[in-house]
């Protein structure tokens, strides 16, 4: 058996993709939050790559049986590259730290932090059969999917918030995939969404938790090792849903069982998550939280954000229902949640444009803050690795470009 799928709740065995679809995506028990196992799986080796598909890289550590389904632009072995610039801030705050990107924005099917869960969502789906897939998202995911899946030959519907950039509406109606705008928020399209899948009996994807997106994400902790030969010992990103802190989780712990290195054991790095001011309920419950001293059952006190402005489509989840999971991750690794200034994301872009000669997209640039914040709070020391995990470039962010540009 190449893998099976386990409930996180009740620690049942669910067979295989065909048995998860066949049952809405939810375990006997309710729960729709699984993992993948690979029982019978050999130490992985990294070899040489010559190819510029992930999923044929990691093949032996993913849950499709055949390489002929594989669905791919070229994403996932993308560059890890070290910036100097971010290295010689932390330096002036007397920090001797490496300092490295690894860049979604580089991935070749639509650019963004998605395609890698997008290419293998469309691979799965292709391989067992599924013709139909929606899903409601702020903005990069839908494009993301809207492409892999359209290769895949499989409809996709896209549920978007009211506040979508054009850009993105266009990125998808022009593979061919129809998008129905909302009248309101990104709550009220995933409403539309789960109402579509429920009438129409559409496969509609599991979100943040989600097996498909845990197990393409996971492999970011294997391209630092293939690539910078460690894991960093501080993971920063801009969080939305926050399905990526909970992926490298994943990723580490079979690392732990898969990897055939000698090295004792691979550890959680600090986990710096942030969010913009203008939609941060993460960071507002964590600071309630740290106020009261993590009091029994802290991390499922959370509240909605009502009335956002932020101009960030893909950065806004008001509603951070992924908290409860991903917060106590975030203590655990011995981290934090961070707030910046959205007004002063254009002064980093300029920042960036003028070291790195290269603009990232707003949610980029949340992370990208993020890191000279946590320098000057001390939360990064001598002798770190960081990786920031950034999310996408401005080709979809033309109102972020003329801030900046
Ligand atoms: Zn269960």
């Amino acid at each position: 058996m190449k893998y099976q799928l386990r409930c996180k709740k009740c620690g049942s065995v669910i067979p295989d993709f065909a048995t998860w679809f066949a049952h809405d995506q939810q375990c006997s028990c309710g729960s729709a939050y699984a993992e993948v196992e690979y029982p019978d799986a050999v130490p992985f080796t990294f070899s040489p790559v010559h190819t510029n598909s992930y999923q044929d890289y990691y093949f032996d550590i993913l849950p499709l049986l055949d390489r002929q389904n594989i669905v791919s632009f070229g994403e996932g072995l993308i560059a890890i590259e070290r910036w100097h610039n971010l290295e010689e801030y932390a330096r002036k705050h007397g920090i001797d730290c490496q300092v490295f990107v690894y860049r979604n924005d580089c991935n070749a099917g639509s650019g963004s932090f998605k395609d890698i869960s997008a290419a293998l969502a469309a691979s799965v789906l292709k391989e067992n059969g599924i013709k139909d897939y929606c899903l409601a998202s702020t903005g990069n995911a839908g494009v993301a999917f809207a492409t892999y899946l359209a290769k895949a030959g499989i409809r996709f519907t896209e549920f978007a918030p009211n506040c979508i950039d054009p850009e993105t509406v266009e990125a998808i109606r022009r593979v061919g995939q129809p998008v129905v705008i909302s009248k309101g928020g990104y709550g009220d399209a995933k409403r539309e969404a789960a109402e579509f899948h429920k009438n129409n009996h559409v496969l509609i994807s599991g979100g943040n938790t989600d097996p498909l997106r845990i197990e393409s994400k996971r492999l970011l902790a294997f391209e630092c090792l293939r690539q910078i030969g460690r894991l960093p010992s501080v993971y920063m990103q801009a969080v939305a849903g926050g399905t990526s802190p909970l992926a490298l989780e994943k990723g580490i712990r079979d690392l732990n069982v898969l990897s055939a290195s000698q090295h004792s054991e691979y550890s959680l790095p600090r986990m710096l998550l942030v969010q913009q001011d203008e939609c941060d309920p993460m960071v507002t419950a964590w600071e309630k939280a740290t106020a009261a001293g993590f009091p029994e059952g802290w991390h499922l006190q959370y509240e909605a954000k009502h009335d956002i402005k932020t101009r960030i489509g893909i950065l806004t989840a008001a509603n951070p229902g992924n908290y409860p999971l991903v917060a106590p991750l975030v203590r655990r690794s011995g981290g934090t949640f961070l707030r910046v200034s959205e007004a002063d994301l254009p002064a980093y872009g300029k920042e960036m444009l003028a070291s790195q000669n290269t603009l990232m997209g707003p949610a980029s640039m949340v992370c990208y803050a993020g890191f000279f914040q946590a320098v000057e709070k001390g939360l990064i020391h001598s002798a770190d690795t960081v990786l920031l995990n950034t999310g996408e470039g401005s080709s979809r962010s033309s109102w972020f470009r003329s801030l900046v540009i």
